[in-house]
């Protein structure tokens, strides 16, 4: 029988809390209750709000919850050629295009339609939807704005890639943390519009090297937080575009702040180094997060 992978996959962009002491701590529960692997990976792709100083604090608070992983750690920002040869496929497939709007150009866009009394559709997190303008430009355009240097970002043509799928996807959502039973979720990557797949400088974003990575370290079991459940669907359909296997997955409950919302890594209070300065232990951590 092959091993099960889980991966837990923090940014160093902030202080790990309480929520992802939560999501490291089941995936290291889950994979040693099931003999598997325990992975970690770290997401630094967003190379300016990414520091060395929040990974190495990441690392610290790992250790000392008492988390282990296989070495070596796969650090995003140093395997960026394989994202681009990744991204360089659905450019060839003509998947994906340059967009050219700014934030106020799209602000501008959508005041106009609502002005005119027309909605905008948003996406699950509340963001208007990429207007259907860049996807339009004559190619002769396109290449005269990305030889004129100006900035843009590659989005999914997510109609296209649909069509080019031809049929509904899903994925298997486990349906809670003992992973004894599974259910089939319909993927709905429309909701979501055109996303960026990778920046002009950057040549990857957030949904393409988690999928081009989940394939690489053979991750069978994606579990994560509820925030990033809707997101499976584009995961899904980025996934099927470019033949990579689907993992299973689930998406635990999010810890939530005193006040209901969700932990934030700017929240000191519930910062894992905070706790721990105040006096926590390890195992008072588990039982801050019932495990
Ligand atoms: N790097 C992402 C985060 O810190 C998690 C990605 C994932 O687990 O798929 O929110």
């Amino acid at each position: 029988m092959t091993l099960l992978t889980f991966r837990f996959a923090p940014s160093p962009n902030g202080e790990l809390h309480l929520g992802h002491a939560y999501s490291a701590l089941l995936n290291q529960k889950l994979a040693s209750a099931s003999g598997g692997r325990l992975l970690l990976r770290i997401e630094d792709i967003d190379t300016t709000r990414c520091t060395p100083q929040f990974e190495a604090a990441m690392l610290a608070d790992l250790k000392w919850l008492g988390l282990g992983w296989e070495e070596p750690v796969r650090r995003q920002s140093v395997h960026f050629a394989e994202y681009k040869a990744v991204l360089d496929r659905l450019i060839d497939e003509e998947l994906v295009y340059p967009a050219f709007m700014s934030r106020g150009e799209i602000r501008a866009f959508i005041a106009d339609r609502e002005k005119r009394g027309r909605g905008w559709p948003r996406d699950p997190d509340g963001v208007p939807l990429y207007p259907p303008i860049d996807k339009a430009l004559p190619v002769k355009e396109r290449k005269r704005r990305i030889a004129d240097n100006e900035l843009f970002a590659w989005r999914l043509d997510v109609d296209a890639a649909v069509a080019r799928i031809g049929r509904g996807l899903a994925w298997t959502e486990f349906s809670d943390e003992t992973l004894s039973a599974t259910r089939s979720v319909e993927a709905r990557p429309q909701d979501w519009g055109d996303v960026v797949v990778a920046r002009r400088d950057i040549p990857t974003s957030y949904h393409l090297a988690v999928i081009v990575d989940d394939a690489l370290q053979g991750v069978s079991h994606v579990v994560r937080g509820q925030d990033l459940f809707s997101a499976t669907g584009v995961q899904r359909l980025l996934q099927e575009l470019l033949g990579l296997p689907q993992p299973a997955y689930f998406h635990h409950h999010l810890i939530l702040g005193p006040d209901r919302r969700k932990l934030s890594k700017s929240l000191g209070d519930t910062g894992l180094a905070a706790l721990r300065d105040a006096g926590a232990s390890p195992d008072g951590i588990r039982r801050m997060v019932g495990l």
